[in-house]
């Protein structure tokens, strides 16, 4: 049996930017290569960046997490195995793909953001950890530059394309603080994934008009894993003015 229409199998960089169809040619051509951060490599984070090495743009990922591999982590995190427990979480990664992945074990903070995501184009939030947001949050207001926000808890998630041009974190949750963490009230597998799915949809929304905000990707999906849907509300009316502040 034979497959047709499959993207880029054993092919360089180059080939896929020449042959691949999936995104079509002109899309290819425009795009430059992409440095993106992945806060978080947990339940969302850790199909994030599997899904990241497969795209022919990214030039670099980077990992920030300061935990490392534990038994409870396994089940939900396919990238760690037995042999891994004890290790910091970055440093499995790095050893998988050196050549793409750079690591940072360190919690992300207002005080360190701007250096730890510096070079950035975009981030993903992986993270599960209010103060992290806020420090992503902090870089995007400071070089202008979009994130990905990404939530699960339970059967719900969540995720949003934040951009200092249009929405950022305090239009859609106010002084909102920190609720329950994954840990703390369980979170299903399928939904981290289908969050992670949703965040690479928007990721790729951003590839395809990278130099120009105006159409970047816009609203905050929710997913019902009960439900097994996607809803989108609508958030084209808001203009953030909390950057300028
Ligand atoms: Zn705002």
């Amino acid at each position: 049996m034979h497959v047709t229409g499959s993207c880029g199998s054993g092919q360089g960089k180059e080939d896929l930017r020449k042959g691949c169809r999936c995104a079509g040619k002109t899309l290819m051509e425009r795009m430059r290569p992409v440095r993106v951060a992945v806060v978080g490599c947990g339940a969302i984070g850790s199909p994030l960046i599997m899904q990241l090495l497969a795209e022919p743009v990214i030039q670099e990922i980077r990992v920030i997490d300061p935990d490392r591999v534990e038994l409870s982590n396994l089940p939900r995190q396919p990238w760690f195995t037995l042999a891994d427990i004890g290790k910091f979480k970055t440093e499995v990664m790095t050893d998988y793909r050196p050549e793409l992945i750079t690591g940072v074990n360190v919690a992300l903070s207002d005080r360190n953001a701007l250096d730890v995501l510096e070079g950035m184009d975009i981030i993903f939030d992986g993270s599960d950890n209010w103060e992290a947001r806020q420090a992503i949050q902090k870089w995007s207001f400071s070089t202008r530059r979009p994130w990905i926000f990404s939530s699960a808890l339970r059967l719900e998630g969540m995720s949003a394309f934040l951009a200092p041009q249009f929405l950022c974190l305090h239009c859609l949750f106010g002084s909102l603080q920190q609720g329950p963490r994954c840990y703390e009230a369980g979170v299903l597998g399928t939904v981290t994934l289908a969050v992670a799915g949703q965040a690479m949809l928007l990721f790729h929304g951003y590839l395809s008009h990278m130099q120009d905000p105006g159409h970047w990707p816009q609203g905050l999906f929710l997913i019902d894993g009960q439900l097994g849907q996607i809803r989108k509300i609508g958030l084209s009316a808001v203009r953030c003015g909390h950057g300028t502040r």
